[in-house]
């Protein structure tokens, strides 16, 4: 029998990678102590609960591991751990029912977190782990002990082994503010540039369009995009014009390559088929008409075409009212309407975070190797994905992992 049981483990971040950590050690009667420095526990998830809580994604498992892109040799043997159907199981064994969108995607019956995290916050504390609200962690101190700021000053923290689960940077308000990066790039520990994911990018738009059109759906439309190694992809879904910019759900699933041309080269452009539905000669057969009709151009191609609104608006950003003439012109431009954008939105305000710790920088255990004894686990760590229930999947999925490895490093320290 391994001597684990006069252990403790400090989980710092009670989010879902935290509290999964916390389960795996108390599971294994470890003595466990969550600390955060919100007044309560995952936040960032019931906000993420506002949206539906996608948990995860049903589609086949070798295509689901594909949207961790680069990182998926990193991530592999982890997802492993928790793949999609054995994360619903858990989910079931907290008493939340889940079912499968038309999408594929995964959600709890309610479409809300706060029963899940209620039910799985009371299966912690009746397994003994201890809960910490208001404990902000400032790093360590001379002795190596973790540092807390909370109401009543300052308080030390000696355990055997520490998980940090602190998150990225996105909606600080919630908690997660990415403070933690200067205090592990000081102990040593290779942190890559947090960046934002799955978040808006800003393109100039004309007052015009601004003013009468931000916040405005842009459904059916075909995304095309050239990533910087030249490979192009193409995919239809629904975007939104904003206030600065591009936002939505079809930004988002290519933020992470626009975001690499925009690193690499200060701008980058994709284009829009207005009209996904229509082959390029039928649009054409449909514009040639436009010369010969007594129609205005606006009423014309909203009587054969259908564009009208933001679509119409968006081809009046990109051409001048004699290109309007330009059969040619115009039937490009509605099959591939340029946007370029300049810059992604602000981290604050995206989704989820690109860069964090990098996996060189800790062994399979999750341990940091220049923090012996320092796991680390969820958000905060150099992956990304898309939306469809891919970050909260490897948030559970690294919590385990991490949860798994301090085990494994107190066994060997035990029988060391
Ligand atoms: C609007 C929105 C919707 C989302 N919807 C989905 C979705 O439907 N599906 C999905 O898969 N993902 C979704 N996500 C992403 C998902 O919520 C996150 O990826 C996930 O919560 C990250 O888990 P984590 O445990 O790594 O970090 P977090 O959930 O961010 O938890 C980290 C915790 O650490 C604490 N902390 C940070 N710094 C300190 C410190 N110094 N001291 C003490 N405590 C600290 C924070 O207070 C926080 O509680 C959404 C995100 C947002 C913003």
């Amino acid at each position: 029998m391994p001597d684990t049981l006069n252990k403790s483990v400090a989980i710092v971040g009670g989010g879902p990678a935290g509290l999964m950590a916390a389960e795996v050690l108390s599971n294994a009667g470890v003595q466990v102590d969550v600390f955060d420095a919100m007044p309560s526990f995952g936040r960032k998830f019931l906000l993420a609960g506002i949206g539906g809580l996608n948990i995860t994604h049903s589609e086949e498992y070798t295509k689901f591991c594909t949207r961790y892109a680069d990182r998926q040799p990193n991530l592999q043997t982890t997802l492993d751990l928790l793949p999609p159907a054995q994360l619903c199981e858990w989910v079931h064994g907290l008493g939340i029912e889940t079912f499968v969108g038309t999408s594929g995607r995964v959600f709890p019956k309610e479409m809300k977190a706060a029963p899940l995290l209620r039910a799985w916050l009371h299966r912690l504390r009746s397994k003994g782990v201890r809960m910490h609200v208001r404990h902000r962690w400032q790093g360590w101190d001379a002795q190596g002990q973790l540092q807390f700021s909370t109401q009543n000053g300052s308080v030390e923290y000696s355990p055997t082994a520490t998980i940090l689960a602190l998150g990225g940077a996105s909606w600080p308000k919630l908690g997660s503010d990415g403070a933690w990066v200067p205090l592990l790039r000081g102990a040593g520990v290779d942190v890559a540039e947090l960046e934002s994911a799955n978040c808006g990018f800003e393109v100039t738009w004309s007052d015009y369009l601004r003013e009468k059109f931000s916040g405005s759906p842009l459904k059916s439309v075909t995304l095309k995009f050239t990533n910087e190694h030249g490979r192009e992809t193409e995919r239809p879904g629904e975007m939104v014009i904003g206030q600065h910019g591009v936002e939505g759900s079809l930004i988002y699933a290519f933020s992470r390559e626009i975001r690499q041309r925009l690193n690499a080269q200060g701008s980058a452009t994709f284009t829009l088929d207005l009209l996904p539905g229509r082959s390029v000669d039928r649009v054409r057969t449909e514009v040639a008409g436009l010369a010969r009709s007594s129609q205005s151009v606006s009423s014309y191609l909203k009587s054969k075409l259908g564009i009208a609104g933001v679509k119409l608006a968006l081809l009046h950003e990109v051409l001048g009212k004699d290109d309007f003439k330009n059969t040619d012109k115009l039937v490009s431009t509605i099959k591939a309407l340029p946007i370029t954008v300049h810059a992604a939105r602000p981290i604050d305000e995206a989704i989820s975070t690109a860069g964090g710790v990098r996996f060189e920088s800790m062994d399979n255990n999750y341990m940091l190797t220049n923090k012996p004894g320092t796991f680390v686990a969820g958000e905060m760590l150099d992956w990304e994905a898309p939306t469809g229930g891919y970050l909260l999947t490897a948030c559970f999925a690294t919590g385990m992992a991490a949860g798994q490895g301090v085990l494994r490093w107190l066994n060997d320290s035990t029988t060391d």
